[in-house]
């Protein structure tokens, strides 16, 4: 009798190491470097956040593959660089209503790599890789969808009040989500339009808290992409008017609230110790819209830029008793999100194509320094930058504000990122050799991506 109760003490003991971690991945679109009480924003009141940031790991030199939405997106679920995915162009920035393009069929996202492992897969919130039925998540490794398709300011209906005050970027005016004909999509099939924006963070959520409830008993990888602070901004009705930040305030309280009912649910499950969740951003603030618009904090600029604000986001890792807890001031990115989910979950990643990723799990686990050396800034099929250890060269740059237009730059500009982090100083003059290095790396980098591009051009985005 002793003996089959060890040997079936010993069997449950396998099988619940043998658990498959699940992932959940919060996404939020335009948040600002500097818009979280954790990462010192002094008005925006982030506890949930802050205590996510505590219990885990809170990454200081984070970035993503693009600063701006469609190739950002393409950048984290493909592990690869939008000039190799197709997801950028220099036709237009992002895709529309009206593209008929969306992220090729041929490319292998985190879900598809998860889902052989025999992952359930689902996506709660904005797509914005093609929102045509070939198109739609359901077609790259997702079982489920629910959100809306490209982002909540898209689909805007001409000649209503609100088209006009936020055409103008008026400071501090209300939206009314009835002037914006975005639909919400539920797999393939659109059951609102135009959809109920002020409610919108708090039905993901509750989207997301049964995504976990109905998937508990096995793997399971959750992509919780925010539609909001992106403009025109929402918040339910218990949130508005409670910042002193004003209504950006009150949206960034309402999604830290969600990242509280996330990780609570979690407990809950008892399945916070077989999950790890990361939240991050898919670009910097939209500093055009003034108060509407997020902060970067101490970074140069903000979203459409290659300067620091545009591709550094504020990012938090957290699994208690998995990630090891801490603050990392090494590189990441979010295109190392698909080596180090298929490296913790055992699953092979792509090996018939270029990858750009690094795996950070021995940072995350173990606390070792990140594998990840350098990043390249790539915006509209253009490398402006080059980062390698603290240096990082410009050779092209976008206004900071108006980022549609491009600066030519005479030289390229040099800066220590590390001592400063503004990007204020250029050093260039005072370190030929280091300049020319780095010229080099962008050189070498332009011919290894040079061949992805002829193949793509026909998903490009237009
Ligand atoms: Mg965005």
């Amino acid at each position: 009798m002793r003996f089959l109760i060890l040997t079936l003490l010993l069997v449950c003991f396998a099988r619940s190491e043998e658990r498959l971690p699940n992932f959940v991945v919060i996404f939020c679109d335009d948040l600002g470097y500097g818009d979280l009480s954790c990462f010192g924003n002094p008005t925006i009141i982030t506890p949930h956040l802050d205590r996510m940031a505590e219990e885990g790991q809170k990454w200081t030199q984070f970035y993503v593959a693009s600063p701006v939405c469609t190739p950002s997106r393409a950048g984290l679920l493909t592990g690869r660089y939008p000039i190799r995915n197709g997801m950028t162009s220099a036709v237009r920035v992002v895709l529309f209503p009206d593209s008929a393009g969306g992220l090729p069929a041929s490319e292998i996202t985190i879900a598809e790599i998860l889902k052989r492992k025999g992952y359930a897969t689902g996506v709660v919130g904005k797509w914005h890789l093609g929102h045509l039925p070939e198109y739609l998540p359901t077609t790259q490794g997702f079982d489920s969808y629910w959100g809306i398709p490209y982002s909540n300011d898209m689909d805007k209906i001409r000649g209503s009040p609100n088209y006009k005050r936020e055409a103008s970027r008026e400071p501090n005016y209300y939206a009314d989500a009835s002037d914006y004909n975005v639909p919400i999509l539920k797999g393939t099939k659109e059951i609102e339009r135009p959809a109920n924006q002020n409610t919108i963070t708090r039905r993901y959520t509750e989207k997301a808290v049964a995504y976990i409830e109905t998937n508990k008993d096995r793997p399971f990888f959750l992509y919780l992409a925010h539609s909001l602070p992106h403009i025109p901004l929402f918040a339910s009705k218990n949130f508005v008017g409670r910042s002193i930040r004003g209504l950006y305030g009150d949206v960034l309280q309402e999604i830290d609230w969600s990242v509280g009912q996330v990780l609570q649910a979690l407990r809950d499950q008892k399945l916070d110790t077989s999950t790890v969740v990361v939240f991050t951003t898919d670009n910097g603030p939209w500093l055009a819209f003034r108060t509407h618009g997020g902060s970067a904090g101490p970074l140069r600029a903000g979203k459409g830029t290659t300067f620091e604000g545009g591709q550094r986001v504020p990012t938090i890792f957290w699994g208690p008793g998995r990630i090891e807890p801490g603050v990392v001031t090494e590189m990441g990115s979010a295109l190392d999100l698909l080596p180090t989910f298929a490296s913790m979950a055992g699953a092979k990643t792509p090996s018939d194509r270029k990858m750009d990723g690094y795996d950070l799990s021995g940072v995350l686990l173990e606390g070792k320094k990140s594998p990840r050396k350098e990043f390249y800034y790539w915006t509209r099929a253009k490398l402006h930058a080059v980062r390698s250890g603290p240096w990082k060269l410009h050779v092209q740059q976008r206004e900071p504000i108006n980022y549609g237009k491009v600066v030519h730059l005479d030289k390229p500009e040099l800066y220590h990122i590390e001592t400063d982090i503004s990007e204020a100083y250029d050093v260039a003059d005072a370190h030929p050799e280091i300049v020319d290095r780095l010229l080099k790396m962008m050189d070498n980098h332009k011919s290894d991506t040079a061949d992805s591009l002829p193949d793509q051009l026909a998903a490009r985005i237009k």
